[in-house]
């Protein structure tokens, strides 16, 4: 049977579990060799197990460049190359303005920033000399509107949004496409945070579809963004909300 994703050799941060699993699922059904990354081992581990023979794990803190340098380099030498990045690694938490520490803002810049940036770099290193790629950089509802109680957060997703605009026109002549994604409410673990704050029922009334989302409604469209199906997009907004932004 042929998949839409043959061949491809793709890892995915933030694969232990909620929406990155689910990715690594649909992508393997699809037949993609999938790497998982993270750094909750034992979940990853599980989740990579449960897919079959076509996904493994890595342990990777997207904050680390010298550990980005060593799972690409772990990936070219078991697969060859890496024909794509989910950058989907992030953390969520409530940062009103006035109560945030320095240490909490850079935090959550550290890991839905400088993580995505240096996956970028590490990655497209191999995708350049390959000549080909597709980088996926999940951004957030969070990097188009604003959100009151959420500035870290806000900040990090808005500037992955626009680190991906300046990534794709920068790698476009190597034949790599970087594009982001806006997901709105999705039924993860991350949404423990709106339930901490009790603000997850005001928010689900602002949604026109009504709902929150399921992770493979998100993972149908990074799926398309990683195949090649998308192949004129690049430098690109892909929003899957349910309406909230419109
Ligand atoms: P999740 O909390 O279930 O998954 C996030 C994963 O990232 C976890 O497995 C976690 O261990 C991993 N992670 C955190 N810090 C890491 C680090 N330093 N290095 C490596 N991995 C790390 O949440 P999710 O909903 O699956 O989130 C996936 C992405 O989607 C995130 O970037 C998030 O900001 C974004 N997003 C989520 C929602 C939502 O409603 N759930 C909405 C918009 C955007």
């Amino acid at each position: 049977m042929s998949g839409r994703l043959d061949g491809k050799v793709v890892l995915i941060t933030g694969g232990s579990r909620g929406q990155g699993a689910v990715e690594g699922e649909l992508f393997a059904s699809e037949g993609a060799t999938v790497v998982l990354a993270d750094v909750l081992d034992d979940e990853g581990e599980a989740a990579a197990k449960s897919i079959g023979p076509a996904a493994s794990y890595l342990h990777l803190d997207v904050t680390d460049a010298e550990q980005w340098a060593m799972v690409t380099k772990e990936i070219v030498a078991d697969h060859g190359r890496i024909d794509a990045l989910v950058n989907n690694a992030g953390i969520f938490h409530f940062t009103p303005l006035l109560s945030t520490t320095e240490a909490e803002f850079r935090r959550i810049i550290d890991i839905n920033l400088v993580g995505v940036f240096l996956g970028m770099q590490a990655a497209a290193r191999y995708m350049v000399e390959q000549k080909s790629g597709s980088i996926v950089n999940i951004s957030s509802v969070a990097g188009l509107t604003g959100a009151a109680g959420f500035s870290a957060y806000n900040a990090s997703k808005f500037a992955v949004r626009g680190m991906t605009k300046s990534a794709a026109r920068e790698l476009a002549g190597f034949g790599v496409r970087v594009n982001s994604v806006h997901p709105g409410i999705i039924d993860t673990p991350m949404l423990k945070t709106l339930d901490d704050i009790g603000v997850r029922d005001s928010v689900v009334d602002r949604i026109p579809l009504g709902r929150v989302a399921l992770p493979i409604e998100v993972a149908r469209l990074v799926l398309f963004l990683v195949s090649d199906e998308s192949s004129y997009s690049t430098g690109s907004e892909f929003i899957v909300d349910g309406g909230m932004t419109s």
